[in-house]
């Protein structure tokens, strides 16, 4: 096993590849893994628990070689992190294509998935860290914040100012929380173990101020509630012990979730009673133990929780599967609150809208400028997107190759993809757009208890779908392709598909474009139509969707 080097940034305007598909794969790798971008890129870790962008450094550095003498024409297969084979195919196939962590059904757990971790056999790809395509909490923010922002329509009228949200978790995505709360005028107090991650938080500007006590954490809160004004506050410590503490202390926040890494108990969910030192040590003496006392912590935070929605709390699970635990713990009503897909998403999947992000393969953040300016043009009727990326532009610093996420729907996308090749063939960018999306999006992912729970029709854990998504834009030539198991919710919980497609300014790449751009949120509008969301049949129909079982 060699150790970490470190993990050169590509940027610039000249190739170190044969073409700019294998140069973004190439890019977007190395990007996964600076320091500013992953949790933990020692490790290979980019984000969510045990995200990994390789299996190990022997796989990064051979997949960097392959990438750099990869032909035009040629395609290499990645099998849980580790580069396989090389087959010849055709310039319009995905240059790269992966898969991770899939386990046959019966086997889909977490025993049998660390069994075959340790034996070098496997890892965890989660979502956008297997995939190449994770951008920082950047990622995460606009999601985050469109989840807020509904709540705020659905329960405060229209913002959270005024309100105090109680959340847990500033890992890679749940740091994104803060912001998205201080976006929506609210006060969020974010409780966090481990103080670096909350320093890191400040340091990217996601949270604004640290403290180490319960009681200064309320106050700061409370007087910030009472003049109206925004500000986020971390505090250091376990919510499974601080969430008891405030209920006992007569404490009650308006909004209520987490977003501790609670999918993987070995290694995500710090157990009360122990410091991150001890539970390292755990994980390697005595791995059960670990386990067990953090599915039992799960289980009082949740109780915790379903106290303080009873009190009047708008509570909800933020996708990483708490529920499920504290349900298989004995804590009978634990779904008793939603899921924050049925809650506040799911219409915005029915017209195919979700996590839409592209990156600047210069490096230059100017590029990212530009193409801002763009999307407020063209979309400059939709007044949430344009408030959105003004904000972004405002608030949001870059962490790696420069970028930008914002949430498109059907039609959308294939139109702006359009319009970044244009600027990258037209000379105004310095080098091409990558585009890509989270596996959270409409149309590419099976997850029974986040994105596809309490489906209409109870199709929450039908798989066809994101194989479906990841076959169809495989063969419309994205420029790689993947599908996992087990991210967001863990091993045996969900089924996703990746994509993601260069825009090199070719008259080739504009034909991919369209037709990926296409078919990626399609799939979306016509899981959710097939799903009997009207919503979702009426945008098939009027965008002319040929879906043959669909009444006209
Ligand atoms: P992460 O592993 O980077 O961060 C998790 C954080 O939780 C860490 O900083 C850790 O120190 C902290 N933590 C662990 N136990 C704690 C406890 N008992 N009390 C307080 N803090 C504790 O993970 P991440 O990328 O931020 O993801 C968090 C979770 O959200 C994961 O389960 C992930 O699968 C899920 N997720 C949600 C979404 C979404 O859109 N809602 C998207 C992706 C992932």
């Amino acid at each position: 096993m060699t150790t970490k080097k470190k993990v050169t940034l590509y940027k610039g305007s000249e190739l170190n590849t044969k073409g700019w598909v294998q140069e973004a794969a190439l890019r977007m790798l190395a990007n996964n893994l600076q320091d500013d971008v992953a949790e933990n890129p020692a490790d290979l870790v980019v984000y969510g628990g045990i995200g990994k962008a390789a299996r190990n450094w022997e796989s990064y550095e051979a997949i960097v070689k392959t990438l750099k003498r990869l032909e035009n024409d040629e395609t290499l297969l990645v099998q849980s992190g580790k580069p396989v084979v090389v087959f010849k195919t055709h310039a319009d196939a995905p240059r790269v294509l992966l898969a991770n962590s899939n386990l046959v059904p019966a086997w889909a757990n977490w025993d049998h998935f660390h069994e075959l971790d340790q034996k070098g056999l496997m890892m965890y790809g989660q979502m956008t860290a297997g995939s190449w395509i994770y951008i920082g909490s950047q990622g995460i923010v606009q999601g985050t914040y469109e989840t807020f922002a509904e709540l705020g329509r659905q329960h405060f009228n229209g913002s959270l100012s005024g309100t105090i949200t109680v959340t847990a978790g500033l890992g890679g995505m749940g740091g994104a929380q803060p912001l998205a709360v201080t976006m929506n005028e609210g006060v969020c107090m974010a409780i966090e173990v481990d103080e670096e991650r909350i320093d890191r938080r400040i340091e990217t500007k996601y949270l604004d101020c640290k403290v180490y006590t319960l009681a200064e954490a309320i106050e700061k809160a409370e007087a910030a509630k009472a003049e109206k004004r925004a500000l986020s506050i971390g505090l250091l410590g376990n919510a499974a012990e601080i969430l008891p503490q405030m209920i006992d202390v007569g404490f009650q926040p308006d909004v209520l979730t987490d977003q501790t890494s609670a999918h993987d108990p070995l290694n995500g969910y710090l157990p009360v009673g122990m410091t991150l030192t001890e539970a390292a040590a755990a994980r390697q003496n005595e791995p059960d133990v670990l386990i067990a006392k953090a599915k039992q912590s799960m289980a009082t935070h949740v109780k915790a929780m379903l106290v303080m929605q009873e009190k009047g709390a708008i509570t909800f699970d933020y996708g990483n599967n708490i529920r499920q635990v504290a349900l298989d713990e004995g804590v009978k009503d634990a779904f008793a609150f939603p899921g924050f897909v049925p809650a506040y998403i799911r219409p915005q999947f029915c017209e195919g809208k979700g996590p839409f992000r592209w990156v600047a393969l210069s490096g230059d953040p100017e590029d990212i400028r530009k193409t801002d300016e763009a999307i407020l043009e063209m979309f400059a009727d939709n007044e949430g997107l344009c408030k959105w990326i003004r904000m972004a532009q405002e608030k949001i610093a870059f962490q790696g190759l420069p970028s930008r996420i914002c949430w498109l729907g059907y039609g959308d996308r294939a139109r702006f993809g359009k319009r970044l090749n244009d600027m990258v063939a037209a000379g105004e960018l310095k080098a091409p757009i990558v585009i890509g999306r989270d596996h959270l999006d409409s149309g590419s992912v099976a997850s029974p208890n986040r994105e596809t729970e309490a489906m209409k029709d109870g199709s929450d854990a039908v798989a066809d779908w994101p194989i479906l998504n990841a076959l169809i834009n495989s063969v419309g030539g994205a420029s790689w392709v993947s599908l996992h198991h087990g991210g967001g919710v863990g091993m045996g919980y969900s089924l996703h598909s990746g994509m993601v497609i260069v825009a090199d300014g070719t008259k080739e790449a504009e034909k991919r474009l369209e037709r990926v751009l296409t078919t990626d949120p399609g799939m979306g509008v016509v899981r959710h139509a097939d799903a009997g969301y009207e919503l979702a049949q009426e945008t098939a129909r009027r965008t002319g969707m040929d879906m043959p079982m669909l009444a006209k």
